[in-house]
């Protein structure tokens, strides 16, 4: 409850409850261990011994059922307040997953700001095979109503999206999709916000899906994906599909995903209070043009952020002052941040999205979702928070220096 209190949080919707003593012990129970352990063992067997011929504890062979991957799969459905998740080999394994749930010739309408790889997934895959892939803006509900057509089975969003950090109104949306039909699947993509400060499902989307790469996860230690759902119906189709399409996660990743989540919201809560002294920080800075965070008054989506989630996460995005040149000695000279791609783990990232997360957005798509030259991203990790802002100010005085 301290989190909402305080002054960088208020007015954000109230946390989930129970949500740490859930991320902790639901689905950990030492009871359903003959050893009683109180953190759930690896279970690396890939099959498992039956009394007779289909009668077993509940486990056949690892790809249909595990049980360190069970753990995990239960503790997320809590944590999204669903019913139901499967863990996959990664976010994409879960979008192709989400996508098999459709037949070819079936319509796919996407927010036109997403992921590179699910927009690659969708443009040079899905459409290749048949699916019918519109995109478009997703925070005009005009838009989105005239995007609907009659073979329309599945509405793709992710808010906020990266790196403009546009926010999608997800109840608007989801109230859209299903008056035009009540069995238009609704995904939200929730890696950026995480379970701790957005739940999807409560807002009317059919399925909840994550990168468990990034914040989930939380260690960049791990590449998986999870889906959420309530719909019994949907998790029969994604179990069935799981074990069908075979990609599943490594019961070792489960460990360590399932190990990632019982500190989740702490870690959320001090990247939301780095990333808020970070966007401060920038905003008051000369050498800055203009900062886009979801959890500051001036992002233009602030009031819409405030209603839907809980918190923001330690993604920011800004633009430098000057030209290429100058993003280029700000990223280079950074020590703290790691310029590298992804985002979400404890260690601050700092990345250039035009060069390299969104190098395959043609530049024409680039310039219209306005990542430009100087236009760089930040993941705010876990570091002190006067370390993190000193790295930043050297950084910016390498690529500015004064006369
Ligand atoms: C990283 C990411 C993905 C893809 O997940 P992988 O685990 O890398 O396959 C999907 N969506 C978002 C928003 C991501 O950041």
């Amino acid at each position: 409850m301290a989190l909402n209190t305080k002054d960088y949080c208020a007015g954000f919707r109230h946390e989930f409850k129970s949500f740490a003593t859930d991320a902790i012990h639901v689905g950990q129970e030492p009871e359903q261990w003959k050893s009683m352990a109180v953190v759930p063992p690896i279970s690396l067997s890939t099959t498992f011994k039956q009394y007779a011929p289909g009668k077993h504890a509940g486990f056949e062979y690892s790809r249909s059922g595990n049980p360190t991957r069970n753990c995990l799969e239960r503790a997320v459905a809590a944590l999204d307040g669903a019913k139901y998740c499967v863990a996959l080999a990664s976010g994409l394994a879960a979008t192709v997953t989400i996508t098999h749930l459709l037949k070819s010739g079936d319509g796919i309408v996407c927010m036109n700001d997403v992921y590179g790889g699910t927009n690659r997934y969708f443009r040079r895959v899905a459409a290749e095979i048949g699916y019918d892939i519109s995109f478009v803006d997703c925070t005009k509900p005009e838009e989105l109503k005239a995007a609907l057509k009659l073979n329309t089975k599945l509405l793709w969003l992710e808010t906020p999206t990266n790196p403009t950090m546009k926010v999608v109104d997800i109840e608007a949306c989801s109230a859209i999709a299903h008056e035009h039909s009540k069995d238009l699947i609704v995904v939200v993509d929730n890696t950026f916000m995480s379970a701790y400060f957005q739940r999807p499902l409560s807002l009317g989307a059919d399925i909840c899906m994550y990168s468990a790469t990034k914040y989930m996860n939380g260690h960049s230690d791990v590449i998986m994906g999870l889906i959420s759902v309530n719909r019994e119906d949907l998790y029969e189709q994604l179990k069935f599909l799981q074990n069908a399409l075979g990609s599943v996660p490594s019961p070792f990743d489960c460990y360590l995903c399932n190990r990632g989540l019982k500190t989740l919201p702490l870690r959320m809560k001090q990247h939301f209070r780095n990333a808020m002294a970070v966007a401060q920080f920038l905003e008051a800075d000369p050498r800055v043009d203009k900062v886009i965070f979801p959890g500051v008054p001036s992002h233009p989506q602030y009031e819409l952020m405030k209603r839907q989630c809980t918190g923001c996460p330690g993604m920011i995005t800004f633009y430098i002052k000057g030209k290429l040149e100058h993003a280029t000695a700000f990223l280079s000279n950074l020590k703290l941040f790691a310029l590298a791609e992804s985002l979400g783990g404890y260690e601050s990232l700092a990345e250039h999205p035009a060069i390299m997360t969104h190098a395959s957005v043609s530049e024409n798509e680039r310039m219209q979702l306005g990542i430009t030259d100087t236009l760089i991203r930040l993941s705010v990790g876990l570091e002190d928070e006067e370390d993190i802002i000193a790295d930043l100010d050297q950084a910016l005085s390498a690529a500015h220096p004064k006369k």
